[in-house]
């Protein structure tokens, strides 16, 4: 794939070669556990058992690692598994990671329940304020600075380049969570992050169909030691879930495309509505970092949030739709609603990535906009 350079070719293309023995255009899945050996150690390009390696795995980690631009890639069997694996094989007893105070919520509970009681400890601070991050970092080092960028589910937008540069000199690894942008609209390896984070059960996978979760790393900067822990504790996704992610991925440019132009209608719906009281969408010129997300991203996604007058609006709100489907989970072909207070972000409650009572959380699909203002309209009809 040497002669590819466009996104969408890379989408298509790397890791996709096809079958040598049947020329299969598409790469068979490998269900396969285990591989026969021609005499001890005589093992066929390398592969040896399911969770050392598997052929579907790597044509999907060589798709990803080339369309985030970086080095190496792995995949996970979740979002969060793919996040264990990174935090575990860099941090140790005593070491601390900078937090964005707005982030999926699943984040913060690992950091804080599951490796809390191991030693790690958790700060968190505003990252779209880089003299805050600045100060943090100046007060005590952190091990890691973590960045979300557009968070979930107010859709912060943090400046990636300032980050790493921040991060760097104060000598922590910069991680970019980057499942609500997918590479498709920004690449923080470009921007200076050493590994970027995924949960592809969202946009990359795109279809609601697989959960699954990825580290893209810009160098060899912890790849060995992460890629050793993926072998060692073995949540790897599996073949069948790994092809279906690479089967999404190679539309993912398309999508990308209808689901930020349908957000975009959405949002200046929205925000056209006096019964909404806000409306988060980095795409609206009113979006306190409007220029920013114009810069680092090359459209502003499928996410959009608002805000109504209370909490008992905003649930009579998600329990209204009718093309919105109520359900958790973002990223789909399909138009999703959730409350995020008592669903995505229940575990995040009474800390400081609360998120309020009054937001609801919209996962704009690929649908007709028409249909979906339709939608959104007749449920602000009936509050
Ligand atoms: C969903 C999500 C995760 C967790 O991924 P899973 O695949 O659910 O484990 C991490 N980060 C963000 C931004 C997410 O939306």
């Amino acid at each position: 794939m040497d002669r590819l350079h466009g996104f969408d070719s890379l989408a298509v293309h790397a890791g996709q070669d096809f079958d040598p023995t049947t020329g299969a255009v598409i790469p068979p899945v490998h269900f396969s556990s285990t591989y026969a050996q021609d005499g001890i150690g005589g093992l066929r390009g390398g592969y040896e058992y399911g969770r050392s390696g598997n052929p579907t795995r790597t044509a999907l980690q060589e798709q990803l690692a080339a369309i985030e631009g970086g080095a190496h890639a792995l995949s996970f069997a979740s979002g969060l598994a793919a996040e264990d694996a990174l935090l575990r094989a860099v941090l140790r007893p005593g070491d601390e990671v900078l937090l964005g105070n707005d982030v999926y919520g699943g984040t913060y509970r690992l950091i804080a329940r599951v490796l809390g009681p191991w030693g790690v400890t958790v700060r968190v601070v505003d990252m779209t304020d880089t003299a805050a991050v600045a100060a943090a970092l100046e007060e005590r080092p952190a091990r890691i600075l973590w960045v979300e960028t557009p968070s979930n589910p107010l859709l912060k937008v943090s400046d990636i380049a300032e980050l790493a540069r921040l991060g760097h000199a104060a000598g922590s690894l910069v991680v970019v969570d980057n499942t609500f942008a997918s590479p498709a609209l920004q690449q923080p390896i470009r921007h200076g992050a050493d590994v970027v984070v995924h949960s592809v059960t969202k946009y990359l996978g795109g279809h609601s169909d697989v959960v699954g979760g990825a580290l893209v790393f810009r160098d060899d900067t912890v790849f060995d030691e992460t890629a050793f822990l993926q072998y060692a504790v073995g949540a790897v996704s599996g073949p069948l879930d790994a092809w279906l992610t690479t089967r999404g991925i190679k539309t993912l440019a398309v999508r990308m495309q209808r689901h930020s132009e349908n957000a975009l209608a959405v949002a200046s719906f929205l925000a056209a509505d006096d019964r909404v009281s806000a409306v988060h969408y980095p795409g609206l010129a009113t979006h306190p970092q409007h220029e920013l997300a114009s810069r680092q991203m090359s459209s502003f996604g499928g996410i959009v949030s608002l805000e109504l007058e209370d909490a008992a609006t905003a649930r009579r709100f998600v329990e209204s739709t009718r093309l919105f489907q109520l359900a958790e989970s973002l990223g789909g072909v399909e138009s999703l609603v959730n409350y995020p207070d008592a669903m995505t972000h229940a575990s995040v409650r009474g800390t400081e990535l609360a998120v309020p009572e009054t937001l609801v959380r919209l996962s704009v699909g690929i649908e007709s906009a028409d249909d979906l203002v339709t939608d959104l309209a007749a449920a602000l009809d009936v509050l």
